[in-house]
């Protein structure tokens, strides 16, 4: 079985625009679980050779994006649970927000790789601004641009270095 890596992070940062841009073709869609919103898309990609799952978090059960903290925090729970990786997606045109916060503080405690994807950064200035992400406590961050292409390949470099 291929590798699992879960995309997750506030409603509009870019996950749906990353993961679109990785796919080659979706596998299962929504699975639903009495008391969870299982909601999630699942894709196959591969990078330099490596095949791997990727899932797609967000309300999709709810039909928009408009979804509760605790949402958030159950989907990340899932991600945690069901990934081999995890890539962190926050904007940078946003800056940090609160709910990025509560995000990262789940992540800092999990023992598998967590990428930090820095979206939205279409040109150098925005790669400037995307700094403040270091007072998140995950380290190192990743810059791309899910709309253009920038900086993803560097993201996956990494990415499938672990799997
Ligand atoms: P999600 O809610 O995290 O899945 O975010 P979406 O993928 O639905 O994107 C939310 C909005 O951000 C959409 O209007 C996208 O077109 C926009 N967006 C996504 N990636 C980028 C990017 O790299 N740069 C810019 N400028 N906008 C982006
Ligand atoms: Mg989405």
């Amino acid at each position: 079985m291929s590798a699992i890596v879960a995309i997750v992070g506030r409603p509009n940062v870019g996950k749906s625009t990353f993961f679109n841009r990785l796919i080659q073709r979706r596998e299962a869609i929504v699975d639903a679980v009495s008391g969870v919103t299982r909601d999630r898309h699942y894709g196959k990609s591969d990078w330099n050779g490596k095949e791997f799952s990727l899932i797609d978090t967000g309300g999709y059960v709810l039909g928009s994006d408009d979804i509760f903290e605790q949402e958030i925090d159950k989907q990340v729970q899932l991600a945690i649970d069901e990934a081999d990786a995890i890539i962190f997606m926050v904007d940078v045109e946003a800056g940090i927000t609160g709910m990025d916060e509560d995000v990262a503080n789940l992540l800092r405690r999990v023992d598998k790789p967590v990428f930090l994807a820095v979206n939205k950064v279409d040109n150098a200035k925005r790669a400037e601004d995307a700094v403040e992400f270091y007072a998140l406590g995950l380290g190192e961050y990743f810059t791309l641009s899910s709309i253009n292409g920038s900086g993803t390949g560097d993201l996956l470099d990494a990415l499938v270095k672990v799997l």
